[in-house]
């Protein structure tokens, strides 16, 4: 296993372990399965392990599974407050009281607030007493290192850098959100910072591996690429990337994304290589429904519309399922103080004039309201709106 140092000094390993992703037996987790695939990963090097308050059955399995191997102290554990659940500091001692009991440890490594999506919910946050409850579970040592998991924009994820004094934050990034959610660019904003940058949906939930167009699927392979190990290649060759999580629940993906980390290269990626993700992309963008890059020149909308994000969820409610693309556009412009739903969109054709790809955009956001914003989707963001939840 190859290891990068984050801020404190501590080596984490390349490859982390996102447990969200344990196979479950009807409604509960496979508990000798997830044992059987999380100790081989340990065993093999990796010791960043990820879950959250709001995987069901998530903490207590990883903290069973720790307990019995008698392994905690050989991890780095990370789990996240569910900040939208609670009201007050003493709310947040509660669920971490629980975290804590859950996982079996008087510690937490990496605490995370979990899908802090912009700087009015983490001021709302403050207002409540959250930033002195993280003050003092520092200074206890109960919680070693703060950030955030995000899902928005790049300036929006900027913003959030910059309000207070992180020591790490995990994004969703990989070769088709180059230029969406935080981006390439919020990820170098985070390194000049000197903030350790987490990745989570490395393969897009194993879509990049799975539901890649075959003509993709060849050129990888004439490439000799797996679909993982180009995938996670282009993330291991940029030296802003701290450690890229993989929600793993076979033994064969723990073992092959294992192999691919070790002998993962740490060096840029080479002009051929270059061209092969830009062709793969090309491949994937050919059988989508709006040609956007995600370049974001028709940004800022006078609306808030999150343009590319709005097309990025669109494209994929049709290459990853109804399912996933909703999900995406759900938490990416709803759950958050301030909306970026594309019904936001009032038809003054700003955007246009920039879009280098052409894109009638007010005609295509209306399609995605028709397909994304369904009634649980409006029923979400009344609540979160009304209830203030973000
Ligand atoms: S047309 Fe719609 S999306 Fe484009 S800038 Fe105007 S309000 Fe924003
Ligand atoms: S300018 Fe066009 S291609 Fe670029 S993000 Fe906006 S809609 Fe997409």
């Amino acid at each position: 296993m190859q290891y990068r140092t984050d801020k404190a000094g501590n080596a984490l390993s390349i490859l982390g372990y996102g447990c969200m992703r344990f196979t479950k037996k009807g409604a509960e987790i496979d508990l000798d399965k997830a044992e059987q695939e999380l100790m081989y990963a340990i065993r093999h090097g990796v010791n960043y392990l990820d879950t959250a308050y709001v995987y069901p059955g998530n903490e207590e399995a990883v903290g069973k599974i720790l307990a019995k191997n008698n392994c905690r102290g050989e991890v780095y554990l990370a789990t996240k407050l569910p900040h939208y659940l609670i009201r007050s500091a003493s709310g947040a001692q509660k669920k971490f009281t629980e975290e804590l009991h859950r996982l079996q440890t008087d510690y937490i490594d990496y605490y995370l607030m979990h899908m802090l999506n912009d700087v009015k919910t983490w001021e709302r946050l403050v207002d409540q007493g959250i930033g002195d409850w993280i003050a003092q579970k520092r200074a206890s040592g109960e919680i070693r290192h703060i950030g955030f998991s995000y899902h928005g924009n790049s300036e929006n994820f900027k913003a959030l850098l910059d309000v207070y004094d992180w020591d790490f934050c995990q994004i969703q990034y990989n070769y088709l959100d180059e230029h969406t959610q935080a981006g390439r660019e919020g990820l170098l904003y985070a390194a000049e910072k000197g903030i350790p940058v987490i990745i989570m949906e490395p393969l897009r939930g194993g879509r990049l591996v799975n539901d890649l167009p075959q003509e993709a699927k060849r050129l990888i392979a004439d490439a000799g690429y797996t679909p993982a190990g180009l995938a996670l290649a282009w993330l291991w060759a940029q030296p802003e990337v701290t450690c890229v999580l993989s929600g793993m629940n076979s033994l064969d993906m723990v073992k092959e994304n294992i192999r691919i980390a070790q002998n993962a290269g740490m060096q840029e990626l080479s002009p051929k290589q270059e061209d092969l993700i830009r062709q793969v992309r090309q491949e994937i963008a050919r059988s989508v429904k709006v040609g956007c890059t995600g370049c974001g020149y028709c940004m800022p909308c006078p609306n808030r519309v999150d343009i590319p994000m709005a097309f990025h969820a669109y494209n994929a409610k049709y290459t990853e399922g109804k399912k996933s693309g909703r999900k995406e556009y759900l938490q990416s412009t709803a759950m958050r103080r301030e909306t970026t739903s594309a019904s936001q969109c009032i038809g003054c054709g700003r955007c246009e004039k920039y879009c280098p790809q052409g894109i009638p955009i007010r005609e295509k956001l209306k399609e995605a309201v028709r397909e994304l914003e369904t009634p649980s989707y409006k029923i979400v963001k009344w609540a979160v709106q009304k209830f203030h939840f973000y």
